[in-house]
């Protein structure tokens, strides 16, 4: 016998179950702290990526609303980047690969309904906390042990198939010196997230060092809000793009570390900050 599954008429408006995941900041003010910045952001205008004949531009550091420091949501951060004419993006959120698995779903989705390019790529990554600082894995897909030492964490990311990536290495979260201290695949020498000049020369200088001769020298937004995304990307010397053939980029060092006037206008902007006190 067949049931017929009636529902009672009810005045309750029906529950709507979010397709997008809720602030994690735990803060009920961050949405509107995002916008500021975001508003504050679009004075400094938009972050222009230029890209030479047969090169690709990859941001290999966003974060999204899986950090619990963003709200940026993938969809909105993949239609952003695409529009700027970044050719990837890496998602390295802190802690869990779950944002970046999030945005490579998302993506696949935009694919489908015609509204982003076919070929455009999401390189899945974590940044991680290490004993002495951040340290990103990128071409990872679970999750990984935190608090190790710097060589101890770069070793787990190996282990697991993935580059492992000094970010941000002069930076109040980075590791620092300690960048010498592990065998890294790449240096992120332009951050999106240094404004502090003495520090930024730090990172640049890293491109020089011959310590570091045979380590990739890769640039990343750091982008929490989705105005800053490209404001540092990286220049991929390859033929198409593709996992295979960005990951080939970085471990043969055919990159090149690019920032954009977006962040020089910026720090302009920041620099006001203490001559209104
Ligand atoms: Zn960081
Ligand atoms: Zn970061």
């Amino acid at each position: 016998m067949t049931v017929a599954l009636i529902q009672p008429p009810s005045s309750k408006k029906p529950t709507i179950v979010p397709s997008k995941p809720a602030n994690r900041s735990g803060h009920w003010w961050f949405g509107g702290w995002d916008r500021l910045v975001n508003s504050l952001l679009r004075i400094a205008g938009e972050p222009k990526i230029e890209v030479p004949p047969g090169h690709f531009a990859i941001d290999f550091h966003v974060h999204t609303v899986y950090s619990h420091c963003s709200i940026s949501r993938p969809e909105d951060i993949l239609l952003g980047a695409s529009a700027r004419g970044l050719a990837a993006i890496a998602v390295m959120d802190h802690h869990h690969v779950e944002g970046a698995l999030e945005t490579v779903r998302c993506a696949n989705e935009l694919k489908h309904r015609g509204l982003l390019p076919e070929s455009f790529l999401v390189i899945p990554g974590v940044e991680l906390n290490s004993t002495v600082g951040h340290i990103g894995a990128l071409f990872v897909t679970g999750d990984l042990p935190e608090k190790l030492t710097p060589a101890e964490t770069v070793n787990a990311i190996h282990e697991a198939g993935g580059l492992a990536i000094a970010v941000h290495p002069y930076h109040s979260t980075g590791i620092r010196d300690a960048v010498f201290d592990a065998p890294f695949d790449a240096v992120e020498i332009e951050c999106g997230s240094v404004f502090d000049l003495k520090l930024s020369t730090l990172n640049r200088a890293l491109a020089r060092n011959p310590h570091l001769a045979h380590v990739a020298k890769i640039g990343g937004s750091d982008a929490h809000y989705s105005g800053a995304i490209g404001s540092c990307y990286t220049i991929i010397h390859t033929e198409y793009i593709s996992i295979e053939s960005v990951r080939n980029s970085l471990i043969t060092g055919k990159c090149s570390a690019k920032t954009t006037d977006f962040m020089s206008r910026l720090q302009r902007i920041l620099g006001l900050v203490p001559k209104l006190r």
